[in-house]
């Protein structure tokens, strides 16, 4: 059986967050419209997808945490009755740490849910207030306790670097307060400013201003170096993973394997054609009509360079090279790979190619030059 994974789009946040250019609504009243619109968004693809076998179901938005456990619990016997999920289906929810309660982990826990992905950033209450985040540092300190008291032993934690007037030591603070908790799974992403959020005006107009590259690489080093110390696994770009506790929901996706995407603004990909919805609530929710674009053979192999090299497994050349494309298409890629392992942005692997862990931060240049077009 073909092998798939869910996403769940929830679009509802408390507040906007100053950085953020996912699609989500601070307004709430379309959720019955929304959630609704999804069971049957659910329910229409079911026929479509039935030969699919789906390994996990990813709760995410917007934040998903704050819709009531009924409903998180609709979607997930839903998902579970309609499609081919796995007994053991890895089942993640998005989790703001404003919303964690000991009642609300039991409830979570009661209703399935078997992964949490925590939306902490910082530890910083100044840090946290430039981002214009919901909760606080006490927030940030409390969940983490309840969830090391709950059943979960499954969670992930997010963390930001790169923020304004931070610095490495900073950074390596944020990293200390950390270690105490031991996350199983982590995930670190340099702070980028989008076009048309808050920050990109604030950015622009001079009334922040971001760390220097030279500081934001020495804030990942520092994070590489905390990692390993720490018995993780560096096994994506942004992603650390204690022994067996990789994300198995964004390691598929990272195969350029096929998956099904609900809710506003969702995408999917079915390995020939790429579609998403609308990113509007009330449009959505009337109907969900998708934009469908078919991917050429080119496209997919550019976009499994893209995904494949921001891990540590890296490309292989007998799973991700697709079939259709020719033998002279691959003589360009060899050649284009051979330059750039003289050049120490690639390593050859037994079965592919990898970017060396230390040039991870340049990654998209260095993907860039192997696009075909
Ligand atoms: S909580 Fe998450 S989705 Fe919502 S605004 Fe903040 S970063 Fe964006």
């Amino acid at each position: 059986m073909k092998r798939a994974t869910l996403y769940l789009h929830i679009p509802y946040c408390k507040q906007a967050c100053h950085y953020c250019d996912f699609h989500f609504s601070t307004v709430r009243s379309t959720e019955n419209e929304v959630v609704e619109r999804m069971l049957g968004e659910l329910a229409e693809g079911q026929s479509s997808w039935s030969e699919f076998e789906f390994s996990s179901l990813y709760f995410g938005g917007g934040t998903p945490s704050i819709l009531a456990p009924e409903l998180l619990e609709r979607f997930i016997t839903q998902a579970s009755t309609l499609y081919n999920l796995r007994e053991d289906a890895e089942i993640t929810l998005e989790v703001n740490p404003d919303d964690i309660t000991p009642e609300q982990l039991a409830e979570w826990y009661r209703i399935g849910i078997n992964r949490l992905s925590v939306g902490l950033q910082s530890f910083d209450d100044g840090e946290l207030a430039m981002m214009n985040r919901a909760h606080h540092a006490r927030h940030s300190l409390q969940c983490l306790q309840w969830i090391s008291e709950s059943p979960f032993e499954n969670y992930t934690v997010d963390l930001i670097y790169g923020i304004p007037d931070s610095t490495v030591e900073s950074w390596k603070e944020q990293l200390h307060t950390l270690a105490s908790f031991r996350p199983p799974h982590l995930s670190c992403y340099a702070l980028t400013v989008e076009e048309k959020t808050v920050l990109h005006h604030q950015v622009k107009t001079g009334e922040v201003s971001l760390p220097t590259d030279d500081i934001i690489v020495k804030q990942f080093e520092a994070l590489c170096q905390w990692a390993n110390d720490h018995g993780y696994a560096h096994y994506e770009l942004s992603n650390f993973a204690q022994p067996g506790m990789q994300s198995r929901h964004n390691s598929h996706y990272w195969t350029g394997a096929p998956y099904l995407g609900i809710g506003p603004g969702a995408h999917s990909f079915d390995s020939t054609s790429r579609w998403w919805n609308i990113s509007n609530n009330a449009l959505y929710a009337k109907c969900a009509n998708p934009t469908e674009e078919l991917l050429s053979s080119q496209d997919i192999l550019n976009e499994r360079l893209m995904v494949r090299l921001r891990t540590a497994a890296g490309f292989c050349w007998e799973n991700d090279f697709p079939d259709e494309l020719g033998r002279a298409v691959r003589f360009v890629l060899e050649r284009e790979v051979a330059r750039a392992v003289v050049k120490g942005e690639l390593v050859t692997k037994e079965t592919g190619f990898a970017i060396p862990t230390e040039r991870w931060m340049e990654s998209d240049r260095i993907i860039a030059q192997l696009f075909l077009y």
